[in-house]
């Protein structure tokens, strides 16, 4: 469960995003105050998808490379991806799926 919400979290919150802005869009289009704001809520809502498209493309390319054991940075534990992060002790990578940290060195 952690895992799949770490998978595509971001990508279904950038896609709420974008149904957010084009609903946002279609309101400010009958507005006369805030007509003028439309071409870039519809950028901004462009941007989200893009956001959404490229994020879950990028999670499971990784994925799918730490299958076939491609992933630079797998976990040494169960080897799936994992993300390098900067902490208060140096710098470290924390898997994506048991949550395992290990350090960078
Ligand atoms: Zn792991």
């Amino acid at each position: 469960m952690r895992f799949a919400l770490r998978l595509f979290a971001m990508p279904v919150l950038a896609m709420l995003a974008a149904v957010a802005l084009g609903f946002l869009a279609v309101r400010f289009d009958s507005s006369p105050r805030l007509v003028g704001l439309v071409t870039y809520v519809r950028y901004a809502c462009g941007a989200m998808s893009v956001v959404s498209i490229c994020t879950v493309t990028y999670n499971l390319v990784r994925v799918w490379r730490a299958y076939n054991g491609e992933d630079e940075d797998q976990c040494t534990t169960c080897g799936m991806p994992t993300t390098r992060k900067v902490g208060r002790y140096g710098p470290y990578f924390s898997c994506w799926n048991c949550g395992t940290n290990r350090a960078d060195r």
